[in-house]
């Protein structure tokens, strides 16, 4: 019997609210994927595609009755019968499990509509050695949004071999292909439901997997998906920021999926699940005819280690840490492992990780806050409004929206450690009484903190 299609007697047994609960769908087991020049990719013998096949017919309909290892297919935001990419903010095609459709649809606001720049500040445009990018047509301040659209397709970043079942014996590398096979056939139907103005945007972009057995939506998936936090299943409920928390879900956009990488990036993407787009925001001040980036990678680790976790996307770094790499390590390094003791320190370790372009780290905000709860404590209203202010504007942060409430002079005096002496790190009692006051749980704290 082909697995996964029909619902099964202990999936039935099971009442939706079981099947609900974070963590009670087991790990898909996930294929790792092979990159470069893979020899003898032909499908193998005695395999046919087989994975099942689940459309939606309603996008707006409760998945809760759909067997949770069920893979559903889903146009997010939903659209009217004529909507067109001219007539329409956008949709994503979304290849996904029930449950993260629920987490979808049950996110406040959504679908709220696109956050907009106030001017458009970029053109797409070829760049030596590296296709096409994004260049900046103006000066651009930190923080500020650059564009946000929906993304074209958001799927599993990877294939799995869960719902396979073979009729013969296959080796390991039979295996693998099957799976390539199986993912490929499954993003076909995807594909095949987009727009066919958003077809020849995703097939324009950069494919660097030709030769290694994805199939050609896998490939370009591969190369420009750019990961979604807390679609994870299990965790959806919790929603806990976890740094770096990414992996489940890709998405590919038409727009930010072509900018290039950098070590050094002078842009932030973050996916807002309420208005269900990707935004492309400034980590920094930009002048008019730089090149936008984006890091593609983690950048807290040293230079050789970034150059390797980015082999798959077929190029070598150049940018100015990789150029200057034992420098650029060290300082890194160093601002990384410094530990806020006192303002300065904080405003040491704040510059040192700028002058790296370290803006979109976990670290970074941590730091900024830490100053500003520094400057709050001492009683200095001025500058922790600047600080409270600063981090407002970073609307990819988890911090922003709390650091608001904050940015006045007359309401930082309200803040639980207004002048409350001068350590970095609030005690128990302290963290307790901010919960309480804004009326937070305690786990929206865990990256504040
Ligand atoms: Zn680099």
């Amino acid at each position: 019997m082909k697995k996964g299609f029909l619902i099964s007697s202990k999936a039935k047994a099971k009442s939706a609210k079981d099947r609900f609960k974070p963590g009670s769908r087991p790990d898909p087991e996930i294929v790792k994927l092979l990159y470069g020049v893979v020899e003898n990719t032909e499908k193998p013998q005695g395999y046919e595609v087989q994975r099942p096949i689940m459309k939606e017919m309603d996008p707006l309909a409760s998945p809760e009755r759909l067997p949770e290892d069920m893979t559903l297919y889903t146009t997010q935001p939903s659209i009217f019968m004529n909507a067109t990419p001219a007539n329409h903010e956008g949709w994503t095609e979304c290849l996904l499990y029930p449950q993260v459709k629920a987490l979808i649809l049950a996110t406040p606001g959504f679908p709220a509509r696109l956050l907009r720049p106030s001017a458009p500040k970029y053109r797409i445009v070829p760049i030596p050695d590296k296709g096409q990018g994004l260049v900046s047509t103006a000066n651009i301040h930190a923080s500020d949004l650059i564009l946000s659209e929906r993304p074209l397709t958001l799927t599993p970043a990877s294939a799995s071999l869960s719902k396979i079942c073979f009729l013969r014996e296959l080796s390991a590398k039979e295996k693998y292909l099957a799976a390539l096979y199986e993912w490929e056939h499954s993003l076909k139907i995807l594909f095949d439901r987009l727009h066919r103005d958003y077809q020849a945007a995703f097939m324009a972009l950069a494919n660097s997997h030709q030769y290694d057995g994805s199939g050609p939506i896998s490939g370009i998936i591969r190369t420009n998906g750019m990961g979604v936090s807390f679609l994870e299943p299990g965790k959806y409920r919790t929603e806990k920021p976890q740094p770096g928390d990414k992996g489940m879900y890709t998405a590919v956009c038409k727009e930010i999926s072509r900018l290039n990488h950098s070590c050094y990036p002078n842009t932030i993407a973050y996916f807002d699940r309420a208005t269900f787009s990707y935004q492309l925001f400034a980590a920094r001040d930009i002048a008019e005819g730089e090149e936008l980036t984006l890091t593609y990678i983690g950048l807290t680790v040293p230079a050789e280690a970034r150059q390797s976790k980015l082999e798959p996307y077929g190029f070598r770094c150049t940018c100015p840490a990789c150029h200057t790499s034992d420098a650029s390590d060290a300082q890194r390094a160093t601002s990384l492992r410094m530990e806020i003791t006192n303002i300065d320190d904080g405003l040491l370790k704040l510059a040192l990780m700028e002058e790296q372009g370290l803006q979109g780290c976990f670290e970074y905000s941590i730091a900024l806050n830490t100053v500003m709860n520094l400057y709050i404590r001492i009683g200095d209203a001025d500058n922790g409004c600047m600080y409270a202010k600063k981090i407002a504007k970073r609307r990819w942060d988890a911090s922003a929206n709390v650091a608001k409430m904050y940015s006045s002079p007359l309401a930082i005096q309200s803040h639980p450690l207004w002048k409350k002496g001068t350590q970095a790190e609030p005690s128990a009692d302290e963290l307790k009484t901010l919960f309480a006051g804004l009326g937070l749980a305690e786990e929206h704290w865990a990256s504040i903190f």
